[in-house]
């Protein structure tokens, strides 16, 4: 509560002054800059190996949150690294959306790969090519570079393989859309969509077009209703506003822009109270938000819509439409998948240490990946066995107790359920299987031992794809990586449950930080765990946060200077609509 006072009295003057937040977001960037300097300075204690063992070859593919944030973490000089990319930058994408209306410059949030490794000492080596199939029974990747005609084809080995290769746009196979949609996932998306705007424009100002199509022309359609789409409706609208109206006077009113959704509400992963201000606000601003509404075909000019509850379908004309709906799977991942005996999986998967499943030495992270977690019925024979340890049977609720926090850290969902129901132990949860009359006492057979924690499993959740997964699952296998030879020894994961000893290492958990929504205006919705009540918050106040964070999460300092000078730009001078 007094934490919520805080905010709130910090926030009033930015409410008042809206102008106050750009003046301290330089100051407030400043202390992140620090957190993000510490931590680019952390490199110094890098881990040696023995000098006459022989380095392992690690091929890395894709420069890509995961793919940096494996590097950027790695520090034991036992390892040879091949990176293998078709882009020899990493890209901010988080800001993506700002690089569509010229609000942040393309140059200023990425990042050469090369740049980033440079003050390394580990052993590594860049190559601009796509991997195009993956051997796991030979250890070997087939690539393909683009940088010359002819013999352009060639084979890496490796002894470990990072899948870092992010996910593709999903279409799901609707006509149309790979031919006439804008897609929004690298840096040359965002230069595309720049273009297309302006272009819009200056044709709708042609003297030999009609009102009716100039109306056509200055319809921006979005589809999809994720973050992603959000962002860009309020940039454009922004854009617009700020920017074009004072350029474009005499086609001003016929801009528009609409955000269709399929389902009932945009932003739907965030709280309801975000979902209703931004609907809200957009609706107030003259957004058109079309919820219930699925693209079926996207035409040259027109988008076909059905309605989702009356299955009727409407034209829309439109000029330039974003499809911005979710993601896919890469092919070349897709036929590994097949491979390996994942052919009816969705997503490759992997266990909570990052191993794909099926193969050996090979880890998959970041979105092209899902963790496959265990469920707690597929082992329950084999738990309720190792914890009885006198082989009697039963199980006591001392010997249960003494394998919980295995149980806990192998089968995280265990620990979410427990605290779901507001349980603090064991005792809590026999009670709850076994009625009140449970106590420490209590011995159990097998069949009670399932009952117990039958409904244990309702708790797994999938990650999500974000950066922040990415980047979490990037430094947590750099982290293994470094300690190999260390836990290999002296392992420090939990009980093996279904074999003998310890996992060399501890699962992957992630921490979810928080997230934003900017919706544009200056106003930023953020839902993060460490604001009180319900952890949500909307307005100016979470708008200054958002740069500060934004600004400290650069890769570099060149980034984190560009993008802060790019803010300021805008502040004073507007966006450049310069079409180039
Ligand atoms: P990527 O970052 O996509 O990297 C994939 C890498 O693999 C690239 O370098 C690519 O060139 C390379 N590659 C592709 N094909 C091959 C191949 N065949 N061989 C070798 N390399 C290959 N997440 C958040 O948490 N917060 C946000 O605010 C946020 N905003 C976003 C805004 C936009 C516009 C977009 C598109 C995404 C946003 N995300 C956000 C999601 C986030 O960008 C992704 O979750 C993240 O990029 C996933 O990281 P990755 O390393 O798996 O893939
Ligand atoms: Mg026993």
């Amino acid at each position: 509560m007094r934490v919520f006072k805080i905010m709130e009295t910090i926030s009033r003057p930015f409410r008042a002054y809206p102008n106050l937040s750009k003046v301290l977001v330089v100051f407030a960037v400043s202390g992140g800059g620090y957190v993000a300097y510490a931590q680019a300075n952390s490199d110094s204690n890098l881990i040696s190996s023995a000098p006459d063992v022989e380095r392992k070859k690690v091929v890395v593919l894709g420069t890509g949150w995961a793919g940096t944030s494996f590097l950027r973490n790695l520090k034991s000089s036992s390892y040879d690294v091949h990176v293998l990319s078709p882009r020899n930058y990493f890209a901010f994408t988080p800001l993506l959306p700002s690089v569509t209306c010229g609000t942040v410059e393309p140059r200023s949030i990425v990042e050469p790969i090369r740049n980033i490794v440079r003050k390394k000492k580990i052993g590594f080596q860049f190559t601009e090519a796509e991997c195009l199939k993956i051997d796991a029974e030979n250890k070997k990747v087939y690539c393909r570079s683009h940088l010359k005609d002819g013999e352009n084809e060639f084979v890496v080995d490796y002894d470990y393989l990072v899948i870092s290769v992010g996910a593709d746009v999903n279409t799901f196979n609707t006509p149309g859309v790979k031919e006439h949609c804008h897609f929004l996932k690298e840096v040359e998306d965002a230069q595309k969509i720049r273009r297309t705007v302006l272009e819009c424009f200056e044709k709708a100002c042609l003297p030999t077009v009609s009102d009716e199509d100039k109306e056509r022309i200055l319809h921006f359609a979005i589809v999809g209703g994720g973050p992603t789409g959000v962002e860009f409706a309020a940039e454009l609208h922004d854009y617009v506003n700020d920017d074009l109206v004072k350029l474009y006077p005499g086609v001003k009113d016929k801009v528009k822009i609409t955000l269709l959704e399929a389902g009932n509400h945009i932003l739907s992963m965030f709280d309801k109270r975000i979902t209703e201000f931004a609907e809200e606000k957009f609706r107030r601003e003259g957004i058109n938000v079309k919820t219930g509404s699925m693209v079926v075909k996207v035409d040259k000019n027109e988008i076909t819509t059905k309605e989702m509850k009356t299955g009727e379908e409407s034209k829309i004309p439109y000029g330039m439409a974003l499809w911005s709906t979710g993601i896919g799977t890469r092919p070349f991942v897709k036929d590994f998948m097949n491979q390996i005996g994942q052919a009816n999986r969705r997503v490759l998967a992997t266990d909570e240490w990052l191993r794909v499943e099926g193969c050996d030495k090979v880890y998959a992270l970041g979105d092209c990946a899902t963790i496959n977690q265990r469920k707690v019925v597929e082992d329950i024979f084999a738990i309720f066995s190792k914890a009885d340890k006198d082989k009697s049977g039963t199980l006591t609720v001392k010997e249960w107790k003494e394998v919980l926090n295995d149980i806990c850290e192998r089968y995280p969902q265990v620990e979410l359920y427990l605290k779901s129901k507001q349980m603090s132990n064991i005792v809590d949860l026999l009670k709850d299987s076994k009625g009140a009359d449970a106590t420490e006492s209590v011995e159990l057979n097998i069949e009670d031992f399932k009952t117990a924690l039958s409904k244990v499993d309702s708790q797994m959740k999938m990650l999500p794809a974000t950066a922040q997964v990415a980047a979490q699952e990037g430094a947590y296998l750099a982290n293994c990586f470094n300690r190999m030879e260390k836990c290999e020894k002296n392992p420090e994961g939990p009980l093996r449950f279904r074999g003998e000893g310890r996992h060399r290492f501890h699962p992957f958990r992630y921490k979810h930080l928080g997230q934003f929504a900017p919706l544009g205006g200056e106003q930023t919705a953020a839902q993060l765990p460490v604001l009180p009540g319900d952890g949500v918050s909307i307005g100016y106040s979470s708008q200054w946060l958002w740069y500060s964070v934004y600004a400290s999460k650069q890769v570099s300092w060149r980034n984190r200077g560009m993008v802060i000078s790019d803010w300021l730009r805008r502040f004073i001078f507007g966006r450049d609509s310069s079409q180039i």
